[in-house]
This record gives structure tokens, sequence and C-alpha cells, in this order.
């Protein structure tokens, strides 16, 4: 499965997101890519747990789990 990383460069609210009906689309915006390369590879792999079913709004299943 290939996965499509987009830019929104209309959006200065959100890092990044996935829409549910769109499954190999990942957006990805400027404040995301203005906080670095760390922050644009963790904005990706926690949109890419969204596309492998981890649920969005208040559930945590996408965040990297604390040690
Ligand atoms: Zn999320």
């Amino acid at each position: 499965m290939g996965v499509y990383v987009n830019y929104e460069a209309g959006n200065h609210r959100d890092w990044g997101w996935t829409d549910p009906s769109y499954l190999h689309d990942i957006v990805l915006t400027p404040l995301a890519l203005r906080m670095g390369r760390w922050a644009i590879a963790g904005t990706i792999v926690h949109e890419i747990a969204h596309l492998n079913g981890a649920p969005g709004g208040n559930d945590h299943a996408a965040e990297v789990p604390r040690r």
C-alpha cells in the first residue's frame, strides 16, 4: 500500500490529518513543517496510525506511548 503525503498551505490550525474516505492520504500543514524534521516525522507516524485504524477525537491511540 502506498501513502500520499499532501501539503495544505492554507491550514494554520492543525499539524496534519487524514480523511477516512481517502485511506492512502496524509495531509501536512505549515505548522508541522515549520517545527522541523522530527515534527514532520512524528506527524506522519501519527497519521499512519490513524490510517491503520487508531481512532481520532479525544482517543490517544495514535499518540506515542509514554515510557
Ligand atoms: Zn490524531
